[in-house]
């Protein structure tokens, strides 16, 4: 295997056909993604092909940067510099930690405001404690994250329960370190001997716990370089879920070595549920430009919320991808499916400015309550109630995706 490209550097592409707007509201038109003509009758659009997409309106439809909150020993690092570098308009506010900056991460306020703030600002840090800790389900590993929070804005979200709903994307200049120490692990581990649920042979790394890696890469070149750095490390495979198409990530390198998921769940849950997302048949209709790539590519059949319905919506999204998807994708492609979790004060929150979707997510009557280690209160389906859905989902797999193997279901 020769060597990846150094890191931050990209393949060229060529030009990309003029972003439009969706008429069904969605964050993108797949017009935004590709160029050519969807082939008739094909069910797979054309290739993700263009110009960088982070400079594309509809990337800025996502995110807009007006304000940097910049530890110092961030702004000045080369990747704080970068950043700054490509948003020269932006005001630069001096902090002191990327923890505490509570006009920014508070929980008052209505969506809109957390959405200006998700889009419109971002949070330069260094991460101080570079940590990788077993987990055994997702991955084998959880790596520190090239970045916390995130611009998107689901309703479910459990990725602010430690700064706030308006939590917007801390950029963590620090890479080299983070690379450094993964590198390091990886190293100590040697060959994975035992295959397992997470991989046959590679020793699999979330690099995204606590954000979106594909957003992150409209603002870094932190997703690159990891991806860069997995490449070359024939032991390891980096893993993210995500619920954004970015084909800035299809002229990266990845060699196999980085696994995609995109996170689904049927589209009118999604459209509620999902917000400021890639709409859910634009994820699925990526899957086969990310494995051309060289990504493998899974999907994260979640969070799996009950409501009345539930199961015919959930059969139609599986016949759905049964029909788009190219073999070559189904028959690499593995699933992770999450029954919802929610939280009280999750729920309290929602209902000052998206009742609707608590109508999805607060079930009472089917939940469980259970007081976490911060002392809030999680929710989970009942235990047999969980056990049943899970055993419905299995069986709808088989019946209307027999190829998707479930990884594990949680
Ligand atoms: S995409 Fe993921 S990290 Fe971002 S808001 Fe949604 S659930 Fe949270």
């Amino acid at each position: 295997m020769g060597q990846p490209p150094p890191a931050g550097t990209r393949r060229s592409r060529p030009a990309q056909s003029a972003p439009s707007a969706d008429d069904s509201g969605a964050l993108f038109g797949l017009e935004d993604l590709r160029t050519g003509p969807v082939p008739a009758g094909s069910a797979r659009p054309g290739p993700l092909v263009g110009p960088s997409f982070r400079d594309s309106p509809a990337a800025r439809r996502l995110l807009s940067v007006r304000e940097i909150h910049a530890e110092p020993a961030a702004a000045a690092s080369p990747r704080g510099r970068q950043i700054l570098a490509r948003f020269p308009e932006a005001r630069v506010v001096d902090v002191e930690s990327h923890w505490r900056i509570p006009e920014l991460h508070g929980n008052e306020g209505n969506l809109e405001r957390w959405v200006r703030i998700k889009s419109e600002v971002l949070v330069l840090g260094e991460k101080k404690t570079l940590h990788t800790r077993p987990n055994g389900r997702s991955a084998d590993w959880i790596a520190p994250g090239p970045a916390n929070g995130c611009a998107m804005a689901c309703a479910y979200c459990y990725v602010p329960r430690r700064k706030g709903y308006a939590n917007p994307i801390t950029v963590f200049t620090n890479i080299e370190q983070i690379i450094g120490h993964l590198g390091r692990h990886v190293a100590r581990q040697g060959p994975k001997r035992e295959p397992n649920q997470c991989d046959p042979t590679a020793w699999v790394y979330d690099i995204g716990e606590n954000n979106d890696c594909s957003v992150d890469a409209l603002i870094s070149e932190n997703t690159a370089d990891l991806v860069h750095a997995f490449a070359r490390w024939p032991t390891a495979k980096a893993s993210f879920a995500t619920k954004f198409v970015n084909p800035d990530l299809l002229l990266l390198d990845p060699r196999g070595r980085t696994r995609v998921r995109f996170s689904v769940m049927p589209p009118q849950d999604s459209r509620l549920l999902d917000i400021r997302t890639s709409p859910v048949e634009q994820r699925i209709a990526a899957a086969a430009d990310f494995l051309d790539a060289g990504y493998e590519v899974h999907f994260n059949l979640s969070p799996v919320v009950v409501r009345p319905g539930w199961e015919e919506d959930w059969a139609q999204l599986l016949r759905h991808m049964d029909d788009v998807l190219p073999r070559a994708v189904k028959e690499q492609a593995a699933a992770e499916m999450i029954m919802l979790t929610h939280n009280k004060d999750l729920h309290d929150l929602n209902l000052a400015w998206h009742p609707r979707a608590e109508e999805l997510l607060w079930q009472p009557g089917l939940q469980q309550a259970k007081r976490s280690e911060n002392g809030s209160w999680n929710v989970r389906y009942r235990t047999s109630g969980k056990a049943e859905a899970v055993a419905s989902v299995r069986r709808l797999v088989a019946s209307h995706a027999p190829w998707l193997r479930i990884r594990y279901a949680f």
